[in-house]
């Protein structure tokens, strides 16, 4: 285990949490992640008031790391939104918070220390995560999904971030899928992006579409599962067929990627044996022959997976 350790950063729409991370030397050990705080991202406040409350709470660990003497190599940060990783600024981002886009994050903690500095966004610093420390360990190529409240992904090649030309490439939520025809997405398309029906509240959407006369609406995804795993049949066959379609939609992608593997994570990829045998299904059904074969895997790291690839993003920049 090295002894410098990675102040890290995974800014969300509810909460912000922060880490020390210490990455292994050897590239076979894991990575240990300690004194992990949070504070409430307040998005009501907008994007001024975050990144003020931000630098206090980094200026605010680095002071005890000093006092410690723990040595801190560089600081990682992934953020929600889009990032521009090269300047340190946010992009773009949505309602959930409104003044993050814009945001110039890298300059403000120029202005509190000379550490190395990376942001990447926050399903990216999840990919990183796994694909270096985690179920995607020892694959080149990785497409990493995360299936929560919406759905994000990220492409590492190579232990780099595929960013593409705006900063948006592994946005695989906004993949069309014609399940979702009509079906409102948060990016504000209604052609039938696969988000909406297949995140973990598309799946409670889905169910209320799909719902005969007689059964009542669930309020969320969340209780979709629920019903599911009680032995519902009809709330089976509903997120059989959100799975299915999301499925699909890997197939798609991984037919125009080619990853060597697919690493699934986020709180519906928990729901069971029933989303996972349908998910299979339809990236068989979609799979080029030669593609096929592409493992599907679980996520490993769980919620540390965005602090451990923050690190690993200031690790290889600096
Ligand atoms: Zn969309």
């Amino acid at each position: 285990m090295s002894d410098v350790a990675y102040l890290t950063f995974d800014i969300g729409g509810t909460k912000i949490a922060s880490g020390l991370v210490r990455l292994p030397r050897d590239p076979d050990g894991a990575p240990e992640v300690t004194d992990v705080t949070s504070i409430p991202t307040l998005p009501e406040r907008g994007g001024d008031d975050i990144l003020e409350r931000l630098l206090r709470l980094a200026s605010d660990r680095l002071r005890a790391c000093r006092e410690s003497d723990i040595p801190i190599a560089g600081v990682g940060i992934g953020s929600a939104g889009v990032v521009d990783i090269e300047s340190g600024v946010i992009l773009s981002a949505t309602d959930l918070i409104p003044g993050w886009a814009g945001q110039r994050i890298a300059e403000a903690f120029a202005g509190i220390t000379d550490l190395p500095f990376r942001m990447v966004g926050d399903v990216g610093a999840h990919g990183l995560g796994e694909s270096t420390y985690g179920a995607g360990r020892g694959h080149r190529r990785v497409l990493s999904v995360g299936v929560g409240t919406g759905i994000g992904g990220a492409i590492v090649d190579d232990g780099r971030l595929v960013v593409g030309a705006h900063g948006v490439a592994g946005h695989i939520g906004h993949m069309s899928h014609g399940l979702g025809d009509g079906v409102p997405c948060s990016c504000g398309a209604t052609a039938g992006h696969i988000e909406p029906v297949a995140s973990g509240t598309g799946l409670g959407t889905l169910y209320n579409r799909m719902r005969p006369e007689g059964v009542d609406p669930v309020p969320d995804g969340k209780a979709v599962s629920d019903l599911v795993a009680a032995g519902d049949a009809f709330a089976a066959r509903v997120m059989a067929v959100s799975a299915r379609a999301l499925g699909e939609c890997l197939a798609g992608a991984c037919n125009l990627l080619d990853p060597d593997a697919v690493v699934v994570s986020g709180s519906v990829a928990g729901a069971g044996e029933v989303w996972w045998d349908a998910l299979r299904e339809g990236f068989a059904a979609g799979a080029l022959p030669l593609v096929a074969p592409t493992p599907l895997l679980p996520g490993a790291l769980g919620g540390a997976a965005p602090l451990i690839g923050a690190a690993v993003a200031v690790a290889r920049a600096s």
